[in-house]
């Protein structure tokens, strides 16, 4: 999430106009602080208390496949998938992880075989997000290995492929491009939700992985889920994460599922007196911040951003555009290197070679604070 460089300069924080224009501005992460002032407003409706004596077993349901599975949480899952419509949970096994980042590395050891000559290929298309190269290979496992760009993979035999749609770093919807016999696919959906992209049909993948931390912002509480078709893949999932954590964490699970429930009651009560909904708070959200950097953007002729077709949200019942949770923004003209041009102006943003393509690029966040968007634009129209 942070790189060393980075991390340092991420807490400076100055008050006066001067400082203002000379502050830097760090959105190299995903950080997605700007839904705290949604929770703040929200109030006491999201608290749980915990009592010293409870949730201190390390088994939840040594009868359920994920044996650490709080069922709270696993109810509010399916709940909020069949309020939102984003993802057919009938026929599937939720398995519970530290973030869905544990339950990548759950499925690739779920998915590869002990028994292999040579480890399976991980692949995905670039642009591709930034840390499943480094997650793939950073234990040197033999089971998997991170293969590259899924558009120019060409060996025989199975592989790995992963689909993250829409994408990080671009924003875009994606399917699979390798398409051959022996291929296994991760589908990575943590955005697909209302905010950040229409929602055009339910998602009915064979291991679609979700995160806490996209949807409502709870990054910290790092919770993700799995839905799996397959029970082998399901055990094989449960038994990574029993040899890695022995489980995963109840009192976050408890507090996730409160946060869910609270997501979904907001959907069930809108246009009662409880004011937006979870998601219609946070697409409007989006789009007003959208709104203002295609204007800054589009006001020069140093930078270029994606484009995207608008297609009809289910959940919204209207024709809607992606707003993704980061810019893929490209330097035009004869700057070479995006990274290093906005860090002469202190904005620090993820060059687009950790993702696999050029340097032109760069990945931004849109999911700070308030604050530190609004001094991105002010620094953005100022360059
Ligand atoms: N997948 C994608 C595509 C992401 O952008 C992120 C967060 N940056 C993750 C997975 C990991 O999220 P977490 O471990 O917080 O669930």
């Amino acid at each position: 999430v942070m790189s060393s460089s980075t991390s340092s300069l991420a807490n400076s924080t100055c008050t006066d106009g001067k400082a203002r224009s000379n502050r830097i501005i760090n959105l190299d992460h995903g950080n997605p602080t700007v839904y705290g002032k949604y929770w703040r407003q929200s109030g006491d409706k999201t608290n749980i208390i915990i009592r010293g004596w409870q949730s201190m077993s390390y088994f939840t349901d040594v009868s359920n496949i994920c044996w650490f599975l709080e069922p709270e949480f696993a109810n509010e899952v399916m709940r909020l998938h069949r309020v939102v419509g984003n993802a057919v949970t009938g026929g599937r096994y939720v398995v519970v992880g530290t973030g869905s980042s544990q339950l990548y590395l759950a499925a690739l050891y779920a998915l590869s075989s002990s028994h292999a000559a040579q480890p399976i290929n991980v692949v995905c298309a670039a642009p591709y997000y930034s840390s499943y190269p480094t997650m793939t290979d950073y234990l040197k496992s033999g089971l998997y290995k991170w293969g590259g760009d899924a558009e120019t993979y060409e060996k025989d035999g199975p592989y790995i492929e992963l689909v993250t749609s829409p994408n990080n770093p671009d924003g875009h919807v994606r399917t699979s491009k390798v398409n051959r016999s022996e291929g296994l696919l991760i589908h990575d959906l943590a955005y697909y939700w209302p905010q950040y992209t229409p929602m055009t049909s339910p998602a009915d993948n064979d291991l679609s992985l979700f995160t806490l931390s996209k949807i409502t912002g709870h990054a910290g509480t790092r919770i993700g889920w799995a839905l799996v078709k397959d029970k082998e893949v399901a055990k094989k999932m449960t038994k990574f994460i029993e040899l890695n954590s022995i489980g995963v964490s109840k009192d976050s699970q408890l507090r996730a599922a409160k946060i869910l429930s609270a997501v979904s009651d907001s959907c069930e009560q809108e246009n009662s007196q409880e004011g937006d909904s979870f998601f219609k708070f946070s697409q409007k959200l989006m789009t007003n911040r959208w709104k203002q950097l295609r204007e800054v953007v589009n006001r020069g002729e140093l930078f270029s951003l994606p484009q995207f077709s608008p297609a009809f949200c289910n959940f919204f019942n209207q024709v809607l555009e992606p707003q993704p949770a980061f810019v893929w923004l490209k330097c035009e003209g004869n700057v070479e290197d995006c990274e290093s041009f906005l860090r002469e102006h202190k904005i620090l943003t993820r060059s687009g070679r950790h993702f696999g393509v050029s340097p032109k690029y760069v990945r931004i966040s849109m999911l700070d604070t308030d604050e530190n968007f609004s001094h991105f634009i002010d620094r953005l129209s100022s360059i």
